[in-house]
């Protein structure tokens, strides 16, 4: 069983109001984490011991009387000097936005300010986690291949003639896509595809593409098994998904993207075959 993301909330500092910090508690247990409270008034070595102890992933700090800007760097220097630097610290409470860029300069991987939907703080937190865990077990197995590279086009049959004629390249079919307004030709290479999409309506996220950016790679398909599994898995661990749940795409593939911001600028696509019974149907027609 994985285990759970472990996260001290602590109150450095002389204020004396902790309803804020008990709030966020019972919400990242509420996201299924165990939340250790340190309560009022404690100094930062006190805060780093107490984390190093309970072998805390997250130390979330909350202050807000204003001395945050020695007391939470404080914090960063001492889990340092105790060699604890891999715990992700952030922060939150009374903290004005001019303060901001210093104390995540300082070490503070983010700063929460009133109003953050916990949903989105807890999120933030297993994103954090996960990739400061870097170098442990991986999320999930490696995709088996690159599916396809999805390329947009503007004609798409001036395209196919120069990928066949020119390149050599089979095609394998055509195909359109009703739902995302969308023209498709298959063409194979080796055990991966270049799959050419041309848009058929001004509405079509193809044709948004080119319109911003002309024609080009517009996305990598990565094939995989458990999809859902796989979706769920990242959604948890805080990736941005275009869409939670795949849809049938071209050549009866069911397909869901990641967010761009999440990959490093590149819609990648997860695809899977709807199922065998329909693959067979399929392949005998061409
Ligand atoms: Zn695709």
């Amino acid at each position: 069983m994985e285990r759970k993301i472990r996260v001290l909330v602590a109150k450095p500092g002389l204020d004396g109001h902790d309803r804020g910090a008990l709030v966020i508690a019972q919400a990242l247990r509420d996201e299924g984490m165990e939340v250790v409270y340190t309560g009022l008034r404690q100094t930062p070595a006190q805060i780093v011991a107490s984390a190093i102890q309970e072998d805390v992933d997250v130390i979330g700090l909350s202050c807000l009387s204003g001395a945050h800007n020695e007391l939470f760097p404080e914090v960063i220097r001492l889990l340092k000097e105790q060699g604890a630097e891999d715990i992700v610290v952030i922060g939150g409470g009374v903290i004005p936005d001019e303060d901001i860029p210093f104390l995540e300069e300082q070490g503070i991987a983010k700063i929460f300010t009133p109003g953050t939907k916990t949903k989105d703080t807890a999120d933030f937190i297993r994103h954090k986690v996960r990739e400061k865990q870097g170098s442990a077990e991986p999320l999930m197995s490696s995709p088996e291949k690159i599916e396809h590279i999805g390329i947009a086009v503007k004609n798409l049959d001036e395209s196919v003639k120069f990928y066949t004629q020119m390149l050599g390249l089979k095609l394998v079919g055509f195909e359109t896509v009703e739902s995302e307004h969308v023209r498709v030709a298959f063409l194979e290479i080796g055990e991966t595809h270049i799959e050419l999409l041309e848009p058929t309506s001004e509405d079509s996220a193809i044709a948004k593409f080119i319109a911003k950016k002309g024609e080009g790679i517009h996305h990598i398909a990565l094939k995989v098994d458990n999809q859902q599994e796989r979706l769920n898995k990242l959604k948890e661990a805080g990736v941005q998904l275009i869409s939670d749940t795949p849809k049938l795409g071209a050549h009866n593939n069911m397909v869901a993207f990641l967010h761009p911001k999440a990959t490093n600028g590149v819609l990648l696509e997860l695809c899977q075959k709807a199922d065998t019974a329909e693959l067979s149907d399929h392949a005998d027609k061409h």
